[in-house]
C-alpha cells in the first residue's frame, strides 16, 4: 500500500475507531422537523462538539434528541452497513492491496459514492490493525523501536489504566507499521483536516 493509503488509514482509524466511542457516534434528532445530524456526515464531529442549529428549520441545538438503537430503522441501517462490510471484507481478501481504480470500480458497483466507500475500506482496515497484530506475527518488543514504543505506551493510557495493556496495543500498533506513532503525531497535528478533502 502506498504512503498516502496509510496516512488515510490513519485519520479513519483514529476518527472511528480510537477517538469515537459510541456515545460520540450517536445521531440526534431535531424534534421540529426530524432532520438529523449524523457524526458521520460531519467528518465525525460528535454532536456534542456540533454547534447547530438545524439546518433545515433553524431550531436551536436544544431541540434536538438523541436517537437509541431502539430507534425505527436502525436496525436496517446496521444490516445494510454489515452487508456493505462483508462485501468489501470478500474483495480485500481477493485484492490485499487494491489500486484506488479497483476500489472505485467495485464502489460503482455497489451504488455506493467512492469517497463513503474508502471510509468503509478504512474503518475496516484500521479494525484490522488494531486487532491483536503483533501476536499473530510473534512480533516481540525487542524489534520495536525503543523511542515509538515509549510514545505509544503514553498514548495508549489514554485508552486504558494497565500500562502492560497500554503496552500490548502500542506492540500491536508497531508491528503493523514501523514508525505508527510518529505518524499518529503527524496526524494529532492535522487534526481539523477534512478527511474527504484528503482523500480527492
Ligand atoms: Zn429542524
Amino acid at each position: 500500500m502506498s504512503r498516502e493509503l496509510y496516512e488515510n488509514i490513519y485519520k479513519q482509524y483514529k476518527n472511528s475507531v480510537l477517538r469515537i466511542n459510541e456515545e460520540d457516534m450517536a445521531r440526534y434528532k431535531c424534534k421540529p422537523c426530524g432532520w438529523v445530524y449524523d457524526p458521520k456526515d460531519h467528518g465525525n464531529k460528535p454532536f456534542s462538539e456540533w454547534s447547530g442549529p438545524c439546518p433545515k428549520c433553524g431550531a436551536p441545538k436544544s431541540e434536538f434528541v438523541k436517537i437509541t438503537n431502539e430507534g425505527e430503522g436502525m436496525s436496517e441501517e446496521k444490516e445494510d452497513m454489515q452487508k456493505v462490510h462483508n462485501s468489501i471484507m470478500d474483495f480485500l481478501k481477493n485484492n490485499p492491496s487494491p489500486p484506488d481504480e479497483d476500489m472505485h470500480a467495485l464502489a460503482d458497483k455497489m451504488g455506493i459514492d467512492p469517497h463513503k466507500f474508502e471510509g468503509h475500506v478504512y474503518m475496516i482496515l484500521g479494525s484490522i490493525l488494531g486487532a491483536g497484530r503483533a501476536k499473530e506475527k510473534g512480533f516481540e518488543e525487542k524489534e520495536a523501536d525503543s523511542k515509538e514504543l515509549e510514545m505509544g505506551i503514553k498514548v495508549e493510557m489514554e485508552h486504558t489504566t494497565d500500562p502492560a495493556i497500554s503496552k500490548r496495543i502500542a506492540l500491536d500498533h508497531l508491528a503493523e507499521i514501523p514508525d505508527y506513532y510518529t505518524r499518529l503525531l503527524k496526524m494529532e497535528k492535522e487534526a481539523g483536516i477534512d478527511v474527504e478533502a484528503e482523500l480527492e
